[in-house]
């Protein structure tokens, strides 16, 4: 009769390859917290500022570096990932990028499962990474068929949408919230008003939401979502929505509501229309003298907006949100004025509703917005 069972399994390989990302990451600086200059005359003597946390200046170009870094902690400290595991994500997008470069840091193999559709310039950007892609017809494949090539090859899926929020150390190690408080202290308004987010897997919101509580600031949050995701009308209605539409602003908006999306923590939900989002996005470009990506402009349009908010009701303050990723990425998409024509998207729309709030710091806009 045995009564002791045992699995110890050697750790070098895991224990170097956590000393890979700490060594990465200590390569790494951190992001920047850029001041948006807002016309100092206009605001009519209510002290406002405006931060944007460039998240596109890690070294795999989004926010999604932070992602990749902690799912792939995660599963090395569950014991999911070793030597031999072959990595394996549904995603077409940022994260498969950013996902990519860390299975190549390890020398492990990775495969992103995505729909044939996928444009050939996102391909190529994860295969310069190392990654190889795996293509499926519906978009409501790629779980199933990421699950199973995981379970073929013996390898992990790591399920960003499932996942997302529970990797991420929300009381702080240098999480996105800790940074921004960190970069803010010397602030005049050190504690925002207001930080907006936009969710793709709801992962940042979830971070920053916790750690707000968790740190007993007076910080409300603020997610700002495109059309046809069904994060915001099932905030607003209390209950799941599915929208099963695919998002036109990359990286956010889902057809349906992912695991790691939190709405209990959510102060408030903007939705912001498509060609608003991309008419921001063109407009912090021309500010900034660089692009910026489409969800930047949700955001940056869900800040205009509770910044005009605080001036119409007296109230100084700051607000924070992100650059999630740079415009580069889309010079042959959001910046091409034949592709956004052919998609229906018209920025011009919404281009006084900017003029004026640079002018007067009046929101000309009544979208949909809901406090829970
Ligand atoms: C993923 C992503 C977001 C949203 O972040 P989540 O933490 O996944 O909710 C926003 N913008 C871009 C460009 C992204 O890739």
């Amino acid at each position: 009769m045995t009564s002791v069972a045992a699995h110890t399994r050697p750790r070098g390989w895991v224990d170097n390859a956590i000393r890979l990302i700490e060594a990465d990451s200590r390569r790494s600086a951190d992001t920047h917290l850029l001041r948006y200059p807002l016309p100092a005359s206009w605001s009519g003597g209510v002290d406002i500022a405006l931060y944007l946390k460039d998240e596109s200046t890690h070294i795999t170009g989004s926010l999604k570096h932070r992602l990749a870094r902690s799912l792939f902690l995660y599963g090395l400290c569950n014991g999911w990932i070793g030597e031999h595991t072959t990595v394996v994500e549904a995603s077409s997008g940022s994260t498969a990028v950013s996902e990519a470069y860390f299975a190549a840091l390890l020398g492990l193999p990775f495969v992103a499962v995505m729909t044939a559709s996928t444009s050939a310039s996102k391909v190529k950007l994860i295969e310069a990474q190392g990654g190889r892609c795996h293509f499926v017809d519906e978009p409501g494949e790629v779980y199933t068929a990421a699950q199973r090539i995981a379970e073929e090859t013996g390898g992990h899926y790591l399920d960003q949408f499932t996942n997302a929020e529970r990797a991420t150390d929300w009381r702080g190690n240098n999480n996105i919230a800790e940074s921004i408080y960190d970069q803010m202290s010397a602030e005049r308004h050190p504690i925002p008003t207001w930080i907006v987010v936009g969710a793709g897997t709801g992962g940042t919101s979830a971070t920053i939401g916790r750690y707000v509580r968790y740190r007993r600031h007076e910080t409300k949050l603020c997610v700002v979502d495109p059309e046809n995701s069904a994060f915001f009308p099932s905030y607003a209605h209390g209950r799941d929505v599915v929208t099963g539409a695919p998002s036109r602003i990359e990286g956010i908006g889902r057809p349906r509501v992912e695991p790691s999306f939190l709405p209990e923590i959510v102060d408030r939900m903007v939705s912001v229309p498509d060609a608003a989002s991309i008419a921001a996005a063109h407009h912090v470009s021309r500010v900034l003298g660089r692009r910026v990506g489409p969800s930047t402009g949700t955001n940056v349009w869900g800040a205009f907006g509770l910044l005009a908010e605080m001036v119409a009701t007296g109230v100084g303050g700051s607000v924070v949100t992100l650059i999630a990723d740079s415009g580069d990425r889309y010079a042959d998409t959001y910046y091409n004025a034949d592709w956004l024509a052919g998609h229906n998207l018209n920025p011009g729309e919404h281009a006084d509703a900017l003029a004026e709030f640079e002018r007067s710091c009046g929101w000309v806009w009544s979208g949909s917005s809901t406090t829970s």
